[in-house]
């Protein structure tokens, strides 16, 4: 069996709430094998957004440790850490948050450019994708130019653009209306399948989450099986 791509060990989180601290996580495991499409599952407020931000090395946890590709990350510099974001993590959020004064192929080049690829190599790749995810022919379009559902597929090309090994993604669809995202996460699963990226997914859609290989929900601070 191979090596989880991600794994979190014994994760405390918690936050100051007036006097007190508000724990979100407590003693959490949790582990991603590469291939693995997992939904997470949970109310609104129950640690969805904290638990990938502390996967995608946004933000570290109290204590624990998260271990991406069998390299434990808490010690680690920053800027070994940006690296490891930027190179083997991809991020899409329930906005697009796409740079609005340029084109949705060049916010598909911008990651790959900093990263030192050069701008013909980042442009064919920026045009495989939106190909893929079919939107190719919105290239030159900013996103204000694009539908909601053109948003997220593009936001999706721009998570995946350096080939990262680890797809996070916070509602990807929670902004769309339901045959919308429906379209979109068929997208977003043909790409997860074909590439062979390990993906997390927080969603409240059910019947999205059931096409995942997993559910987890959050209970007690802990990562646990969804039941339904
Ligand atoms: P979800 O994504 O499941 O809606 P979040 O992870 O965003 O949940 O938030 C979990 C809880 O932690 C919420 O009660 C939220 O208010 C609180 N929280 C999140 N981030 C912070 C923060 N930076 N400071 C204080 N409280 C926070």
């Amino acid at each position: 069996m191979a090596a989880p791509i991600l794994e979190l060990k014994g994760i405390e989180r918690s936050y100051r709430e007036g006097e007190g601290r508000l724990t979100i996580l407590k003693d959490a495991a949790f582990s991603l094998n590469p291939g693995e499409m997992v939904a997470l599952v949970a109310p609104s407020g129950a640690g969805k957004s904290t638990l990938l931000h502390l996967a995608g090395l946004l933000e570290a946890p109290d204590s624990g440790e998260v271990i991406v590709g069998g390299q434990a990350c808490g010690q680690l510099s920053d800027d070994a850490r940006t690296a490891i974001r930027r190179n083997e993590i991809g991020f899409v959020y329930q906005f697009h948050h796409l740079l609005p004064e340029f084109s949705a192929e060049e916010n598909i080049m911008i990651p790959q450019m900093i990263t030192g690829m050069a701008p013909a190599e980042a442009k064919a790749r920026a045009g495989q994708l939106l190909d893929y995810l079919r939107v190719g022919h919105r290239a030159s379009h900013r996103p204000a130019e694009l539908s909601g559902g053109e948003q997220q597929r593009v936001a999706i090309a721009r998570a995946v653009a350096n080939a990262p090994r680890i797809l996070l993604a916070d509602e990807p669809t929670g902004n769309l209306d339901p045959k919308t995202a429906g379209y979109v996460f068929d997208a977003l699963e043909a790409l997860v399948r074909q590439s062979g990226l390990a993906a997390l997914i927080a969603t409240h859609n059910h019947e999205l989450a059931a096409r995942m290989d997993r559910v987890v929900t959050l209970s007690g601070g802990k990562v646990v099986a969804w039941t339904g």
